[in-house]
């Protein structure tokens, strides 16, 4: 066997080992505070909704494992089970010119996956989502949703994808180079079109209604010398009970959206504090600083697929016996997140740390008590867990668990009142 497909095979085995382990810690975690609503939220939360939300995620997390399995089963037999190669080999056969070939080859690849996944987001949605009551979205949303996004992809990806295929035939040794800076620029131009081109294909979006909460919004905006397109309500009940409130675009198209979900259960103060925290993240930079983050990985991802791609040690090692561009970033998207894995803790711990840094922002900019009871409420209508093992936490959450976030909230209110004397 090749060295590196020992390397490969070993890397994807531990990764699934330690998936394995965190889902279990996560469910054990979850079985074992299942009787008792943890008691800074028993005021708040019934031991109903407690043991629903773990219900809930338990189901999910079963579910998440046969999806681990399906995966890992694909990428095997994609690579070494030698499927690229078939539909590399099927494509050649056809003789098109070399970078029709190349687009064909992936646009095969990415088609067959997302038909493998189909099963499963319709499982998630209809089965567990619905049993839960969380589903509100029917069979006829669903395949329209799908329809849009396959053609979405298909007139945006395919452009793009033609592009890099290009730079890594034709473009000499610096071709990486350029194709980090088209890669970067459609991100950016992605960011700047989603609110205004791309979300409104899905939902409708309308401005804020309400007066009151409208000047209460406004005031604070100001306050912060936030300029933008405004605050947007979205449709989010379309499709989810699950409420929410992000933040997107940049420059003059940058917007606040909060699902109409969200407003629904949430007062004037509670809603005016979600928005600080929203608020949180734009004043800190996080959204440039994330930017700046995915640039220079990109950029490295880069450098070693323009290496990967000379060597024919990567491309047999991996199961597929043609070198060719299009086979090497095939390999490259598909096996890099296997490696990847493992330093995924350090971006949650980054996004954690940011979470905090917006809290600290929504606590000196409104009322830190509406912020708490916002989270209590979301934790509840999301069922999300309260009960997070942490580990698992450590790997994969990208927001801190609530107990830890609101009493943070506690602390910072804590020291405030001190210093104000
Ligand atoms: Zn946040």
């Amino acid at each position: 066997m090749a060295l590196f497909t020992a390397v490969f095979l070993f890397v994807l085995v531990a990764s699934v080992v330690v998936r394995l382990w965190l889902f279990r810690r996560q469910v054990g975690h979850i079985r074992a505070h299942y009787d008792r609503v943890p008691e800074a939220f028993a005021e708040d939360i019934s031991l109903a909704d407690h043991q629903l939300a773990g219900d809930y995620n338990c189901a999910k997390l079963r579910f998440g494992r046969f999806e681990l399995g399906w995966e890992t089963l694909w990428l095997l037999l994609w690579t070494l089970g030698g499927g690229i190669s078939l539909i590399d080999g099927w494509w050649l056969q056809q003789e098109l010119p070399p970078l029709l070939t190349g687009v064909l080859v992936v646009a095969t690849l990415i088609l067959a996956s997302s038909i493998l996944n189909l099963p499963f987001d319709y499982y998630h949605t209809f089965v567990i989502e619905e049993r839960f009551g969380f589903n509100k979205t029917t069979l006829a949303t669903w395949l329209t949703d799908m329809l849009k996004s396959t053609l979405l992809v298909a007139l945006l990806g395919t452009p793009l994808l033609a592009a890099i295929l290009w730079l890594m035939s034709f473009a000499g040794n610096l071709w990486w180079l350029y194709a980090w800076l088209l890669w970067m620029s459609f991100n950016l131009l992605m960011i700047w079109a989603y609110p205004a081109f791309i979300a409104p294909l899905f939902n409708t979006f309308s401005q804020l209604q309400d007066e009151s909460l409208r000047s209460r919004i406004e005031a604070l905006l100001q306050r912060c010398g936030f300029h933008s397109q405004g605050v947007f309500v979205v449709d989010g009940s379309r499709r989810s009970a699950h409420g929410n409130a992000y933040f997107s675009g940049f420059g003059r198209n940058k917007r606040i959206v909060f699902y109409d979900t969200l407003l629904k259960t949430l007062s004037v103060d509670e809603v005016e504090a979600v928005l600080a925290h929203e608020l949180g993240h734009y004043k800190r930079h996080h959204i440039r600083k994330m930017l700046l983050m995915s640039s220079t990985l990109s950029f490295v991802a880069f450098a070693l697929l323009a290496w990967l791609m000379e060597s024919a040690w990567f491309y047999h090692a991996l199961g597929v016996e043609r070198v060719a561009t299009h086979n090497a970033l095939l390999l490259f998207v598909l096996v890099l997140p296997i490696f990847a894995y493992f330093v995924s803790p350090l971006f949650s711990a980054l996004s954690r740390k940011h979470e905090f840094e917006a809290d600290e922002f929504a606590h000196a900019n409104s009322d830190y008590r509406a912020l708490i009871s916002a989270l209590v409420n979301l934790y509840r209508d999301n069922a999300s867990t309260l009960t997070p093992d942490p580990v698992h936490s450590v790997f994969y959450d990208s927001h801190p668990p609530a107990s830890i976030r609101i009493n943070h909230l506690l602390a910072l209110a804590d020291g405030g009142a001190r210093s104000g004397g």
